[in-house]
């Protein structure tokens, strides 16, 4: 029976993307093969012609057919050259729309994924995706194909010619080709693909931790701190040179083996020389020695060419790989179906994993009624932040619903959802563009005054005073250096200026000194007002004026109530409680 479940080929997966172009690509194949033809016949021409040499020696006052074989060598050689650019030419074509429909499916994909799965792949992670999948393939499609294509009709022509010429001397080069594919073959055996994937995972993770290193040079620099603080970073460079190292040590042998074997085919033909003639040695065999000699430097050029292509086709498979991962992943799609008819927000039976195998959300349910604040409070890793990214829409759930208004999250408009939410988490999102500009990010019409009003209301006034350029100041320019607390009251100021019914909030100050916490709480104070607030309580002080408090332990709800409720219930949260003001007491 005919298997329908077979995967398809690197190939056919990126012909999808090739548009119309995919004739180019085809033709390429057919110039690279007629490329090849024309590449050997010089060489057989050129044979006649010492074939004619060796026949008229030692008069060469009247040659017969050697200034006609030489032109014809001449114009092959040519021929081979205008196929081979035109078949580039082609194969390129072809390779540019691939990368570049490539690039803006993946793009397109990757601005529609829940932004907490940006968060988690990482950015230097999902920039090698685009960047090497479409540089692979690009490889793949302007040179390696076309390379394999001319390597196969040339591997056929040699065969054939040299056959003709002398089965038996073709016979004994072929013994070091055929060791050097034995050894490579050895290659693919140690599980190559596998050590090949986990090279490519520790260069990815390299590229990501890089990516963190430079954005946390300014912190280093301010804090004084030595490079050692990048410990994760180091690590990365570390497992890197343990699979690089690994990697080369695996295939050092077979590639020696392989490099020996196929420079080798001189000295097999020596010896078959010596053992085919037996020290009788007549013109006609000399001929064919020199036959074999003219072309066994193709052999090798040409084997050498296939072992690399080898080696590029791995890289295809595995970057090909990597962009169906993140092709995978669903994208936020909304129904567009309904608008919230308030501005309450619930929790119904929600229950999530981000690696769809640990959960970490168990059954959540809980209501905040418009206006009120609700405080999640927990021992660490409970699942407070992810409860935040959910009701923000990071990540869909994976089951039960999140509602704002009565309204799923799934079926409000996206830019709708966008308007009614806000969020600030501690680690503040700004991007490189002036401050004017980062905040137009919370209302694009803003005025001049109204940024103002949200900077002053944000208590970022000293912020603005310190830069000669004010709110133009471009942040990540050289010399702007912002503090961790510093962006979050932007970042505070900016959710001001947006006024959503809804707020996120992580009320952590942990980048703060006492002078920047205490215009945090501030900003913080002015930006609630009149809001439905779910708010990350890290300071139980902070929490005593919430409307409710939920305790969030091991991702499953412990207890839910008012403060006063709470602390009369004597259970997790009162030991907390005791717990935290024992603590204040100790530090008085
Ligand atoms: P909290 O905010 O209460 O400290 P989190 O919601 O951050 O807790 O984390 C809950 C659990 O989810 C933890 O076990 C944490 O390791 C895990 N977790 C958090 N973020 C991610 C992520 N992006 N990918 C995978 N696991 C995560």
């Amino acid at each position: 029976m005919k298997n329908n479940n077979k995967k398809p080929s690197s190939l056919s997966k990126l012909m999808q993307y090739s548009g119309n172009y995919k004739a180019m690509i085809y033709t390429s194949w057919i110039f690279a093969g007629l490329s090849a033809v024309f590449t050997l016949l010089p060489f057989w021409f050129i044979w006649k012609i010492i074939s004619e040499a060796v026949s008229l020696a030692p008069d060469f006052s009247n040659p017969h057919h050697m200034k006609v074989n030489a032109i014809y060598a001449m114009i092959c050689a040519l021929c081979a050259i205008l196929f081979y650019i035109g078949g580039l030419l082609c194969s390129h074509l072809g390779a540019f729309r691939v990368a570049t429909n490539l690039r803006l499916h993946l793009i397109r994909h990757i601005s529609f994924l829940p932004p907490g799965e940006k968060d988690r792949i990482g950015s230097g992670a999902l920039r090698r995706v685009i960047s090497d999948s479409t540089e692979a393939s690009e490889t793949y499609l302007a040179h390696q194909l076309p390379d394999q294509s001319k390597s196969t009709v040339m591997f056929i022509g040699l065969m054939y010619l040299m056959f003709r010429c002398d089965w038996r001397l073709a016979l004994l080069c072929l013994i070091p080709v055929l060791i050097g594919f034995l050894s490579l073959m050895s290659m693919a055996g140690k599980g190559l693909r596998e050590k090949m994937t986990n090279y490519q995972n520790a260069l990815s993770d390299m590229s990501n931790e890089a990516v963190e290193y430079i954005r946390g040079i300014p912190v280093v620099k301010t804090f004084n701190q030595t490079v050692f603080s990048f410990k994760r970073f180091k690590d990365s460079i570390d497992r890197y040179s343990t699979w690089a190292s690994g990697y080369s040590r695996d295939v050092r042998l077979p590639i020696l083996i392989y490099t020996v074997a196929i420079n080798s085919i001189f000295l097999f033909l020596y010896l078959s020389v010596n053992l085919i003639a037996k020290g009788n040695i007549d013109t006609e065999f000399i001929l064919k020695i020199i036959f074999f000699v003219i072309i066994s430097p193709i052999m090798t050029a040409m084997l050498t060419s296939m072992m690399s292509s080898n080696e590029t086709k791995l890289k295809v498979e595995d970057a090909i790989s990597r962009m169906e991962n993140v092709l995978a992943i669903k994208p936020l799609v909304s129904s567009n179906s309904a608008h919230p008819a308030g501005y309450s927000v619930a929790f119904e039976n929600v229950s999530f994993s981000y690696d769809k195998e640990t959960t970490v959300l168990n059954h959540i349910s809980f209501e905040v009624e418009q206006g009120k604040t609700f405080a999640l409070v927990g021992p660490s890793g409970g699942g407070k932040s992810t409860i935040a990214s959910l009701a923000t829409r990071f990540f869909d759930p994976d089951e039960g619903r999140i509602t704002i208004g009565g309204v799923s999250l799934k079926d409000i408009p996206k830019k709708e959802l966008m308007d009614n939410v806000s969020f600030v988490f501690q680690d503040a999102k700004l991007i490189q563009g002036s401050i004017l500009d980062n905040l137009r990010l919370g209302k694009r019409e803003a005025s001049e005054k109204e940024v103002y009003q949200a900077l002053e209301t944000a208590q970022c006034m000293d912020i603005i005073e310190k830069f000669p350029t004010g709110i133009h100041t471009v942040i990540g320019s050289e010399g702007v250096y912002l503090s961790g607390g510093e962006q979050q009251r932007l970042t505070i100021a900016r959710a001001i200026l947006k006024n959503a019914p809804v707020l996120i909030l992580d009320e952590a100050t942990a980048f703060a000194d006492p002078d920047n916490e205490a215009k945090i709480q501030a900003a913080i104070g002015a930006l609630s007002r009149n809001k439905t607030i779910i708010m990350i309580a890290h300071r139980l002080s902070t929490v005593r004026h919430a409307d409710r408090i939920c305790v969030v332990e091991n991702g499953s709800i412990a207890e839910q109530g008012s403060f006063d409720e709470l602390l009369s219930k004597k259970g997790t949260f009162a030991s907390m409680w005791e717990e935290y003001n024992r603590s204040v007491d100790w530090k008085l």
